[in-house]
């Protein structure tokens, strides 16, 4: 274990009120793509860039092309929790982790077994029919041959935050909660370039920021310790000793 992880470990120990926040990069550990990239820039197979189609006002006007991009590139079933989701669940039960806030939607954090999970854009896990609310798994999707639809006959849609659309206010809230009374506040996986992310680690009030991302990011020189490096492997390196 080097010098920084070491710090991370101690840091870890000496406290029982952690909250990570975390972004792409703890899915891409899982081999999920940020969906901007999922097209491929060399291969594009749809009309559309991501960002468009992943909007609420192309879902709205377009179903079944959205259907047809989310199923083959933003689904990931078979993805399973990585190292930094164990790890941060490992800190859970220990105790010690307050909650993760996160801006992914694949529902891995809940699938390691973590129970405090902040899903700021929700998750690919929920379905709701947009006409009666009857909610469903994510099955109503992977059997539909096109448009979800509900027993009524309503569009099912999935529990996440598309473009154009705003984050659930009651999620923020919460989020800013425990970031703001935080001792220790771990960043990992994000380059924090981007809303929200940017925005609610402002909240942070306490003297332990620690910030691990493979590239450099605006809030490295606000950060106690920062490690340019893998996530799963640091967070394992610094929960299990290892
Ligand atoms: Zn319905």
């Amino acid at each position: 274990m080097n010098d920084l992880t070491a710090q991370v470990r101690d840091a870890i120990q000496n406290s029982n009120n952690i909250v990570f926040f975390g972004g792409a990069g703890v899915s891409t550990e899982s081999g999920i793509p940020d969906f901007r990239s999922a097209d491929g820039l060399y291969n594009m197979k749809y009309k559309y860039p991501p960002e468009t189609i992943v909007s609420h006002s192309f879902f709205i006007q377009n179903t079944s092309e959205f259907y047809r991009f989310y199923r083959e590139k933003m689904l990931h079933p078979d993805a399973m929790p990585n190292k930094a989701h164990l790890a941060l669940t490992e800190l859970e039960r220990q105790g010690k982790l307050r909650a993760v806030v996160t801006q992914n939607v694949d529902g891995l954090h809940h699938k390691a077994g973590s129970v405090k999970v902040l899903e700021l854009h929700g998750s690919r896990s929920r379905y709701y029919c947009m006409r009666c609310g009857e909610k469903y798994p994510i099955d109503v999707v992977i059997d539909a041959e096109d448009i979800p639809l509900c027993k009524c006959g309503g569009t099912i849609r999935p529990d996440v935050v598309l473009f154009e659309e705003s984050l659930d206010q009651s999620v923020i809230e919460e989020s800013v909660s425990f970031i703001s009374n935080a001792e220790v506040l771990i960043v990992g996986g994000t380059s924090l370039n981007v809303y929200p992310a940017a925005g609610l680690i402002q909240y942070y009030k306490g003297n332990m920021l620690i910030l691990i991302n493979k590239t450099e990011t605006p809030f490295d020189r606000q950060a106690k310790i920062v490690i340019h490096d893998s996530i799963g492997e640091t967070l394992t390196a610094a929960v299990f000793g290892e």
